[in-house]
């Protein structure tokens, strides 16, 4: 499937007459893909994980962000294939539109793929994913160290696929949680949630 065709589901939620969000159309890069954490202040607050594979964002929704104490099992609800471009989205999506309410980029940088067979080769990402589990090296400007995905549910089971997201116990882990969605900073801007709502007021948007 080419990331164009990955991203039909994504566009067809969105009139992108109305939404400032990117339309996509980049492809992929060569260099360590990218991942991105952002806050999304919807009906429910929520952290939206994102991970760049096969020229697209893979991605999970996560109620409670995600943890670097390993001990911690974050839910993550996976959500359409966002384009590459949508790791620099910050800002307020309109309301009434798909996922209205703002954005803010909480976190931001590349990982490094983990996954291997039992032979130790490793295991391609995408592959990985569609096994249901997948270990990666997160270098970010908050999050770092490695962390696994494991899917615990599928479509077949309950009608929604489900995930868990944990942190592996290395130097990186730590007691530490995802901090509190109002009190949360951008990792590109410096702005919380109500910041960046508040500048799109005053511009009209
Ligand atoms: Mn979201």
């Amino acid at each position: 499937m080419t990331a164009t065709d990955a991203l039909a589901h994504y566009r067809g939620k969105r009139d992108f007459s109305k939404t400032a969000e990117p339309r996509g159309g980049r492809t992929g890069r060569t260099e360590q893909p990218a991942f991105v954490v952002q806050i999304h202040d919807a009906s429910t607050t929520h952290f939206d994980f994102r991970l760049e594979v096969d020229g697209v964002l893979k991605s999970w929704a996560i109620p409670k962000g995600p943890s670097s104490d390993p001990h911690d099992k974050r839910l993550a609800m996976p959500t359409e294939d966002h384009p590459l471009e949508y790791a620099e989205f910050e800002g307020v999506i309109a309301e009434g539109e798909y996922g209205g309410g703002t954005v803010i980029v909480w976190d931001e940088g590349t990982y490094r793929n983990l996954t291997s067979d039992k032979h130790g080769h490793e295991t391609p990402f995408a592959e990985a994913l569609d096994r249901g589990h997948a270990s990666f090296w997160l270098d970010g400007t908050k999050l770092h160290g490695g962390y696994a995905l494991t899917r615990i549910r599928t479509v077949k089971d309950e009608g929604r696929e489900a995930w868990l997201l944990v942190k592996q116990a290395d130097r990186h882990a730590s007691s530490h949680g995802a901090p509190a969605p109002t009190r949360a900073r951008s990792a590109l801007t410096g702005r919380t949630l109500k910041r960046v709502a508040a500048e799109a007021t005053a511009k009209g948007s």
